[in-house]
């Protein structure tokens, strides 16, 4: 799936006028200058001392086990959702609908069937809306659609995390084949100047991480001063990972009338101010999510005297039906040191975590997405957002710090209508 060099930013090229060269100013949106202002790419902001300490052994405690167990529940009595559009009546871009039955999508998804009549009509919206559901169609499909109508128009698109950023530029990327579009993937952790050149191709679609986008408007190598559609992805996110601030300032540079689709899984007071201050008379979906959790066996692993939770995982690990196991553990070095561990016991496992490369995790993710490794081991930053089929169980090596998170943890298997395993281990 991730066929090119994931250390370098991507320009996604098609055929049409902007193939070689730079386009003219009006047709490089992004490009000119923009005062410097010092931030940093916040990432994973819990800082493992490598140890556990006495407060993370203390997270996640006050979580009664009960709430670790539950039966999931028969997929018969899951409603069917009939959804009111069809991808062909949406009044799009006829090329752009030969995409999406190219990808393979015959219906929209609930989140689609609400958002993209309405940001077709330039409505602004504010999509509650958790990764799986799909709402990276339901922005980029009205907006793509948009940019095919009138080429002076161009789109920011901000996610939390680099993952996210390439899962969605992954998405573009099939929406866009063969048509005169471009992308510039513009994330932390990988190399600036090849994301430079990206911009000064002229891309219509920018889509990043927001340390990074201020990076580059600070350098004077993307200029939002003309950009008037924006998205913002998993807004809720961006706030638990610091980036409010830089989105904010990212923000105030763009034209104060603009189009702006705004997701995010949560609603919070400061969700709730940021939609306030930013966007216009908003139409507000809240999508009917499947609650994953349902779908999901849950239970938990009570550790023996004598044995360690290691044994325990090794053991499980051998069964057959543990087919593609998402483990988590609290720390980086927690997680490092389990994979290590796992893989020196014979098992086949590849890790992510906050200390790694961006290219390290791409690779981490993609053999485990396309089953060449059992085992992913991941804290819970890293995996955030993933979307990653038929996880056959997650594994809470540790106890997750909240109810949230582990909800959010186990989200990762039952996916797509089918049924998941959890298991927590509990000392
Ligand atoms: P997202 O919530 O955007 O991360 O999407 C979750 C997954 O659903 C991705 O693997 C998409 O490729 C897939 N997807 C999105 N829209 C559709 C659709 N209309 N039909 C089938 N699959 C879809």
């Amino acid at each position: 799936m991730y066929s090119r060099n994931p250390h370098t930013s991507r320009s996604s090229s098609h055929s049409g006028p902007s193939r070689s060269g730079q386009r003219s100013s009006s047709r490089r949106p992004f490009r000119s200058s923009y005062g410097r202002s010092s931030h940093g790419y916040g990432g994973n902001r819990r800082v493992s001392s490598g140890r556990t300490s006495q407060a993370d052994r203390g997270r996640g405690a006050h979580i009664p086990h009960s709430k670790f167990i539950s039966k999931a529940v028969e997929p018969e009595s899951v409603e069917v959702f009939v959804p009111k559009h069809t991808f062909a009546n949406f009044a799009i871009d006829e090329r752009l609908k030969k995409n999406i039955v190219k990808k393979g999508y015959t219906t929209p998804t609930p989140i689609q069937d609400a958002a993209i009549p309405l940001a077709l009509h330039g409505r602004d919206v504010v999509g509650l809306a958790e990764t799986g559901t799909g709402k990276t169609g339901a922005f980029l499909i009205p907006l793509i659609d948009k940019v095919l109508k009138n080429d002076s128009e161009s789109v920011l698109i901000m996610a939390p995390t680099r993952e996210l950023a390439v899962q969605i530029d992954e998405e573009f990327r099939g929406f866009a084949s063969g048509l005169p579009l471009r992308s510039a993937l513009v994330i932390g952790g990988a190399n600036i100047n090849s994301q430079i050149r990206s911009l000064r191709y002229g891309p219509q679609f920018v889509i990043g991480t927001p340390g990074r986008i201020m990076d580059l408007m600070g350098q004077n190598e993307l200029r939002l001063a003309k950009c008037a559609n924006v998205v913002l992805d998993e807004a809720d996110r961006m706030l638990d990972m610091g980036f409010i601030e830089s989105v904010k300032k990212i923000l105030a540079t763009m034209p104060a009338k603009r189009h702006t689709l705004f997701f995010s899984a949560t609603l919070g007071r400061e969700i709730e101010q940021l939609i306030g201050d930013f966007l216009t008379e908003p139409e507000r979906i809240s999508v009917k999510t499947q609650d994953t959790s349902k779908n999901v066996d849950q239970d938990i692993v009570r550790i023996q005297s004598g044995r360690t939770k290691l044994d325990h995982l090794s053991e499980l690990l051998k069964d057959n039906n543990f087919t593609k196991v998402l483990v988590f553990g609290r720390t980086k070095h927690g997680v490092e040191k389990l994979s290590k561990l796992l893989k020196q016991t014979g098992f086949s496992v590849e890790s992510i975590h906050g200390n790694k490369s961006h290219s390290q995790r791409q690779r981490a993710l993609q053999l485990f997405k396309d089953e060449k490794v059992q085992v992913l081991v991941a804290t819970d930053v890293a995996a955030r957002g993933l979307d990653i089929p038929k996880v056959s169980h997650v594994i809470n090596f540790d106890v997750p710090g909240t109810y949230d998170d582990y909800v959010h943890r186990i989200g990762r298997t039952g996916r797509a209508g089918e049924r998941g395993k959890a298991l927590t281990f509990i000392e």
